[in-house]
């Protein structure tokens, strides 16, 4: 057991290393900064970059990196080396304050949706001391936010830091109103579920589609899928056993806080979750996880898929999102507390997030969309695209309470007056879990399920953050004014509830009577992305998240073109790849297993025996050969189209009404021939292969 706490953030940067290798005083004004987002000053800057520097070439690192998020939604890092020319002809290791607080990197190739091109040509790179820095094989990373030279955020941190320090403001207006006085900053917390999948390296390699757009586009289901719930927490197979234990070191050695690991639904579904920490760092371990994810499989002969979709008629991967609210004091502000006082208190905070979510269910939507995710969201297995709450029957009770001025509460039965009762204690109840909310309140924490497993959890908090920011404000602005402060907040929960219960929903989400509902209450259901992304440049949204100053209007614009042209993008991609395959792997096969059956027809005939089966084979497969190669020449011709179409959001229109349509009449018959080929003849292994072949 040492071994682990040995090894645990032995490659980070982290408090221990920084009061241990910092003098008392540069130690003091960093962590001000850290804590309370002080000024760095540069002779202290200078003295961390120092340590920083010596404290990584101990280590064996000779580069060093700003580590940042552009909106790729990957991590981008440019390698510097410490050296620096010595007059002797030698070289020293060498890094100063300012390389360290700022980088310029060539960021021309990074989309900024047409922003550098209106401000500056290009941008830099600022640390972020909030996250620790981390060694990485032999580079120093530094975690830094990037931004265009006008001071437009280029990156997925920098909205992220913005929008939890709109949240911090205002949540601290409410809590000094309730007389919290020693709290001196309020931050969001998240512990991402991560779900993946693992399938063979050399089966992998063999399937374009995997490799060019990380799903198979084709392929039939084996005879046996998830149907027997065999493989959630069943027994973990030994290479996948092997992969998780060596994924687990190299996470605790960056310091990420890997905690649980089952199998998930799917065959060959896993999930990891960290303990929770604070948004910006959580989100930076995120991006790490991932990317240590598919290093550490390619070690093992493996490949981590994080696809939403990889396999059709199969359990996609989603994320997590654990989500609360807690004071530099260790108050979890979503955690029902033991006195009235604090009850009330925690009320307010809940309704203030019910009716962010109801308000901006539109930016909490758009904020997961993407065309992976889009296989996902309303297909039976993951939430609806529907935006609802789950709050559970016992904080319900509470609510209609409040909300109907009715007696609450066990035997003594009397009615609630806030600032007066305690309410019962908020048990997590396992059994009584709700599983099909977007949305679901877990007895001290949100739990935002729709995000993708692909997504960076930066947008998802950027947008739950700032709605929950501005729900806040609007109570702020009430109760800084009222003159009686009890009844003010009573009738402000009251009437909260009574506005936003419409997007309360403690049913099955899965059920299709729900959307039917959910449509009855206004509720939206905005199916795909092209539906999703434009509602970002709505008044009330670019009005909201420029008040709070967590987006410019010229950020919220490029954004939305970013968003959306990575779809058109990304389904274009796998349109070229469907036509690729079709041609050059699926007819050639169906043609070569046809030519075999004709042959044994023929051979079969020399010697007089009959010969229905083939004959009756080789007919099926020649009329699916032909719907196959007149299908492919149709997605062809669409994708022709599509190129002409200069204008992103159309495009992003004609790819929902045109091209997905096209790639699924493709699919269809590829895939029935599939079903009757002789396996030998098929170019790519099949779905029974990659779902079952890691032992
Ligand atoms: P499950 O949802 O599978 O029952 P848990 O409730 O234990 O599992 O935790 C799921 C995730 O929620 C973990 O990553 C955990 O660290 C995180 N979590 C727990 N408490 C909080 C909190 N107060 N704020 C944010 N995340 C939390
Ligand atoms: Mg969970």
């Amino acid at each position: 057991m040492s071994e682990v706490t040995e090894i645990f953030g032995s490659n980070v940067f982290d408090d221990r290393v920084m009061k241990a290798n910092l003098s008392a005083s540069v130690y003091k004004s960093l962590k001000k900064t850290i804590d309370e987002g002080a000024r760095l000053d540069i002779s202290v800057a200078n003295a961390v970059a120092e340590a920083m520097k010596d404290w990584a070439v101990s280590k064996g690192a000779t580069h060093y990196t700003h580590w940042f998020q552009p909106l790729t939604g990957i991590t981008a890092e440019k390698h510097d080396s410490f050296i620096s020319p010595a007059p002797d002809g030698r070289v020293i290791m060498e890094f100063s304050g300012k390389e360290l607080i700022k980088g310029e990197p060539d960021a021309s190739s990074f989309p900024s949706g047409g922003l550098r091109a209106t401000f500056e040509a290009r941008g830099y790179t600022a640390w972020d001391p909030t996250s620790y820095a981390f060694i990485k094989g032999k580079t120093l990373c530094i975690p830094t936010a990037f931004c265009s030279y006008g001071g437009e955020a280029l990156d997925k941190k920098t909205p992220l830091l913005r929008s939890m320090e709109a949240l911090n403001k205002q949540a601290m207006r409410i809590l000094k109103l309730f007389g919290n006085t020693d709290v001196k900053c309020v931050k969001t917390s998240v512990g991402p579920e991560q779900e993946y999948f693992l399938v063979d390296k050399a089966l992998y390699d063999q399937r374009p589609d995997l490799i060019y757009t990380g799903r198979t586009l084709f392929g039939c289901l084996p005879p046996k899928g998830q149907e027997l719930d065999d493989h959630y927490f069943g027994v973990i197979k030994p290479r996948v056993a092997a992969y998780m234990a060596d994924l687990n070191d190299e996470l605790w050695k960056l310091g990420i806080l890997a905690k649980t690991e089952h199998n998930e639904v799917a065959p060959a579904q896993h999930e990891l979750a960290p303990i929770y920490t604070t948004t910006n760092i959580a989100t930076d371990h995120n991006q790490l996880t991932m990317e240590i994810m598919q290093k550490v499989a390619a070690k093992h002969g493996l490949v981590c898929l994080l696809h939403e979709k990889p396999f059709a008629g199969v359990n996609g991967s989603g994320k997590h999102n654990n989500w609360s609210i807690a004071t530099d004091t260790g108050v979890n502000l979503l955690s029902p507390g033991d006195t009235p006082y604090e009850n009330a208190q925690f009320l307010l905070f809940l309704v203030a997030v019910i009716k962010a979510v109801d308000d901006y269910q539109d930016l909490l939507r758009l904020a997961v969309a993407t065309a992976g995710n889009d296989h996902r969201l309303g297909a039976n297995e993951a939430p609806p695209a529907v935006v609802s709450m789950f709050l559970g029957d016992e904080l319900q009770a509470v609510l209609d309470a409040i909300e109907e001025d009715k007696p609450y509460g066990g035997s003594e039965k009397t009615t609630m007056k806030l600032g007066v009762h305690v309410l019962p204690r908020f048990q997590r109840d396992n059994t009584d879990r709700n599983r099909t909310s977007p949305f679901a309140f877990t007895g001290n924490k949100f739990e935002f399920r729709m995000l993708g497993s692909s997504n960076s959890i930066a947008c998802a908090n950027i947008m739950l953050n700032s709605a929950v920011a501005e729900s806040l404000k609007q109570f702020a602005d009430v109760l800084e004014g009222a003159e009686d402060f009890n009844a003010s907040l009573h009738d402000l929960i009251k009437k909260t509830v009574k506005e936003h219960k419409r997007i309360i929903f403690n049913g099955n989400g899965y059920d299709d009577s729900w959307i039917a509902e959910a449509e009855k209450r206004g509720l939206l259901n905005l199916k795909t992305t092209p539906d999703a992304m434009p509602k970002l440049l709505d008044k009330k949204n670019v009005d909201m998240l420029t008040a709070h100053k967590v987006y410019s209007k010229a950020e919220i614009e490029s954004r939305t073109e970013i968003m959306l042209e990575n779809y058109v993008k990304t389904v274009n991609i796998e349109a070229l790849t469907m036509v690729d395959m079709a041609r050059k792997m699926i007819m050639p096969a169906v043609e070569d297993y046809i030519s075999a059956l004709v042959k044994t027809v023929k051979n079969k005939q020399d010697v007089g025996v009959g010969s229905k089966y083939e004959k009756d084979l080789a007919i099926k497969l020649s009329g699916l050969l032909e719907t196959i190669e007149a299908k492919t020449d149709e997605l062809d011709e669409k994708i022709k189209e599509y190129k002409k179409i200069s204008d992103v959001t159309e495009a992003s229109y004609f790819i929902r009404d045109t091209i997905i349509p096209a790639m699924d009449v493709l699919r269809a018959p590829a895939d029935q021939a599939e079903a009757i080929t002789d396996e030998k003849f098929w170019r790519y292994p099949t779905y029974g292969k990659l779902l079952f072949g890691v032992r």
